[in-house]
């Protein structure tokens, strides 16, 4: 697959800064978090973006609710927005905020030249304006008058002069590019959601307001503030430096990265990123990320971006989440209660990546307990204290079974192993990290039923098996060490845990026993320190057979405590 080399560039929305966030924004970030992560592993180079969206009414109406300025009450957020990506994990390379100077620059950019081409124009705008949603409503937007998704809030009325931009001239463009075939909207009955909605014709937007200031200015028509969503959407590629900055903007600024994408010399990274970007959104904002997004750039005589994935929502035990339910789930009580782990596991295995799911606490502890606790983790924990006590911790060579039907079964097992990477590749381009993660679960099945027919503890007792008893426990502790590389993307605590315990602290140690050793003996030389690659890369470890027999391994310890639910339900 060629694509396994190509650059991929990967965003999150920048979420608002007016409240915390909860569940909703934790699934898309460890959506992209988990891809990010994977495609690294896969060696292709990779960029993650998230950030912040800090201006708008709503900001400036909020700060002065708490008698502060806007600047600092979106710091005060920022700093939560930060924490949260630290104690889910998250490594994005790019953290960018609205507010940041570049940003605006590149803003009032791409008005001066969208204008330039003719496609933002001066007009008088009548709406009503909904602030919950900072968006304008359309009579046919209403409920009973109101907004559906704020009817205790009161439309505002508007009538003033503004700037407008010409969505209208783009609906063919985007009826074409949405039709061509290339999958830029992603699943695709989401793209023909939109497709039908186009069907309905567009009419131009407003994208400046008069009444207050806080926001980036129209170039040329300072008295103009550029609306909210015309701003937040152009971080995507003023992240990157556009129009012609020579390195990431966020370069030297602190705190913006935790992880650092290599950046290739002698390239900006403007046009070498963005021909590969990959949105990805809720549902709710598709039609901004398409239509809109699509437009303003076209707008530019700038390319739309690659692909937009949009995923769909989460219920709660049936109901929409909402504040005034006071349902909302909060990602971080989750984190301390279960581990981040087992928080990323619910999101990615149980999530709204194609259709709606519901989020229900028993579930959520049934495929704990089941996936993670009684699957992975015991799994591990059993092979590896078995090692330790018919091997003293010494993994045996790699040999075959005398008895014929366990022997079948071994060879089972290494057949389903084998077939891991390419399933993996094929459910992560698509976005299916449900699906993905179901790959790896089948042979965490299919591995413990392996130990339940081998019964390494019967053939231990019988000196006239040790040879099937060698063969058992290299297959388990070797399937141990697949199965850590192979869940490491989703679940990095997890991963690194398995390489501990099995002490192969190093990655590199890894690849250290396969690829590079035999490299060097085809070369029949060392091999060259430039050549050797930091991490040991997804498609070497899944190859079986990679454990050396007479490795020591560490000392085992349970990966996940089982969640009683007799307690859990008291509580
Ligand atoms: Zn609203």
């Amino acid at each position: 697959m060629t694509h396994e080399h190509t650059p991929i560039y990967i965003t999150t929305p920048l979420y608002y800064v007016n409240d915390e966030l909860h569940i909703g924004h934790a699934t898309t970030t460890i959506y992209a978090d988990a891809l990010a992560r994977f495609w690294r592993a896969c060696g292709r180079p990779v960029l993650f973006l998230t950030g912040s969206d800090e201006h708008g009414q709503k900001i400036y109406k909020a700060a002065q609710e708490k008698g502060t300025d806007p600047k600092s009450f979106a710091d005060n957020i920022v700093s939560k927005f930060y924490e949260l990506w630290e104690r889910l994990d998250i490594t994005y390379d790019v953290f960018i905020r609205t507010t940041d100077s570049f940003h605006e620059r590149a803003v009032q950019e791409l008005f001066r030249r969208a204008r330039d081409l003719g496609f933002v124009y001066k007009g008088v705008f009548k709406s009503l304006y909904c602030v919950g949603c900072e968006t304008y409503k359309t009579e046919k937007d209403l409920l009973n008058g109101r907004c559906p998704d704020h009817p205790n809030l009161k439309l505002e009325q508007l009538e003033e002069e503004n700037w407008f931009f010409k969505l209208s001239a783009f609906t063919d463009k985007l009826t074409q590019l949405l039709n061509d075939g290339s999958g830029r909207v992603l699943p695709p009955s989401r793209a023909n959601e939109i497709l039908g909605k186009l069907r309905e014709g567009l009419s131009d937007v407003s994208i400046s307001r008069t009444k207050f200031d806080w926001g980036v200015r129209m170039p040329g028509d300072e008295a103009h503030v550029i609306w909210v969503w015309f701003d937040a959407l152009i971080n995507y590629i003023s992240a990157l430096g556009w129009p012609d900055a020579p390195g990431l903007p966020t370069r030297d600024l602190e705190g913006r990265s935790r992880h650092d994408a290599p950046t290739p010399a002698g390239f900006a990274p403007f046009p070498h990123w963005w021909p590969h970007s990959v949105h990805l959104v809720g549902k709710e904002i598709l039609w901004h990320h398409s239509v809109v997004w699509w437009s303003m750039l076209m707008g530019a005589g700038l390319e739309p971006p690659c692909r937009v994935f949009a995923h769909a929502w989460w219920t709660v035990e049936g109901q929409k989440m909402s504040k005034t339910i006071g349902n909302v789930i909060r990602p971080l009580d989750y984190v301390e209660k279960y581990g981040r782990d087992a928080l990323r596991y619910y999101v990615l295995k149980a999530g709204p990546s194609k259709e709606d799911a519901d989020w229900r606490q028993a579930d959520f502890i049934a495929r704990y307990n089941a996936d993670l606790a009684n699957g992975l983790g015991n799994l591990v924990n059993r092979a590896l204290n078995m090692l330790h006590k018919y091997f003293e911790g010494r993994v045996p060579a790699e040999t075959s079974f005398a008895d014929a039907s366990l022997e079948g079964a071994r060879q089972g097992l290494i057949t389903l192993a084998q077939g891991l990477e390419k399933k993996l590749l094929e459910r992560m381009s698509a976005f299916d990290m449900g699906d993905a993660l179901e790959a790896i679960w089948e042979i965490v099945r299919k591995a413990n039923q392996f130990v339940d027919e081998s019964k390494p503890f019967k053939l231990a007792k019988d000196p006239a098996r040790a040879k099937d008893l060698a063969a058992a426990m290299y297959a388990v502790c070797e399937i141990c060490r697949l199965l850590g590389a192979a869940v490491e993307p989703f679940l990095p605590d997890t991963g690194a845990r398995i390489r501990e315990q099995l002490a192969l602290k190093e990655r590199s140690l890894l690849e250290g026993v396969g690829l590079t050793a035999m490299i060097s003996k085809l070369e029949g030389q060392p091999r060259q320190s430039k050549q050797a690659a930091p991490q040991a890369l997804l498609h070497e470890s899944l190859r079986w057979g990679q454990l050396r027999g007479g490795h020591v391994i560490g000392t085992p310890a349970p990966l996940f405590a089982r969640i009683e639910t007799a307690a859990e339900d008291k509580k």
